[in-house]
């Protein structure tokens, strides 16, 4: 991790006491990729990972994960940086040990996913799509359930997709034509502000907005209409990306 990432850290917690607590204590378990206990209080506390998911373990990499997880903060000291409590009561946090961030260095080894219906953080979307584009760890497999998805069982896994229909869609969803890339600067927040999801069932990509943006095969990302075309994807018939 970049130095200037501790540091800010450093910064936040020194002007801004009471918004971030951090406190630090041993790495007592780890229930798998994404969960951990630490000692806190003279108590072991559940930590969950801020940011991401990992496989569960009936799922490929799912051991791995909770191997890698292991390997980089058991029995070794932690330091703990909670949000919040969860819905299981678990403090969801970012982990930082030796100077690196737990979830960053999953994410990079292909280990776990961003998970964006709780996180918007661009560093974890970015390496969660070099960690597909280097088909590193889960990434391997061409077509990886989510984990999310996993848990609720593949039961309703096609139910939520458009079937491909010869009559015209009943709405259109007009999206703005992507903006042309302007200064280096703003570069990468502009290419994740179009990032493209494609069906990997159907081979048609959505556009953000879409009503089946998020379906349940929509996996693979496209960061250009270029790219998902070039990959044999043809564009949604409803939001016309
Ligand atoms: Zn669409």
């Amino acid at each position: 991790m970049k130095k200037w990432v501790l540091t800010l850290w450093l910064v936040i917690i020194l002007i801004v006491p009471g918004v971030v607590s951090a406190w630090s204590g041993k790495c007592v378990g780890v229930s798998d990729g994404d969960t951990i206990s630490v000692m806190h209080g003279g108590k072991a506390e559940k930590i969950r990972l801020n940011g991401i998911d990992c496989p569960e373990s009936g799922q490929a990499f799912g051991k791995k994960a909770k191997q890698f997880t292991s390997d980089m903060v058991f029995g070794k000291t932690v330091e703990v940086f909670p949000y919040e409590k969860d819905r299981y009561g678990r403090t969801v946090a970012d982990i930082f040990i030796c100077g690196k961030i737990l979830s960053i260095e999953l994410v990079r080894a292909g280990l776990a996913w961003h998970y964006k219906q709780y996180s918007d953080d661009e560093i974890l979307a970015v390496l969660e799509l070099d960690a597909r584009n280097r088909k590193v760890g889960l990434w391997a497999d061409s077509n990886p359930i989510p984990p999310w998805d996993w848990r609720h069982g593949a039961k309703d896994a096609t139910a939520t997709e458009e079937q491909p229909s010869s009559s015209p869609p009943s709405e259109t969803i007009v999206l703005p034509p992507p903006e042309p890339t302007k200064t280096p600067a703003t570069t990468t927040r502009q290419t994740l502000s179009i990032i493209y999801h494609g069906n990997t069932q159907s081979h048609i990509f959505h556009g953000p907005g879409c009503r089946y943006y998020n379906c349940k095969s929509c996996t693979a990302v496209f960061r250009s209409r270029e790219e998902a075309i070039n990959a044999g994807y043809r564009p949604c018939k409803v939001c016309n990306p």
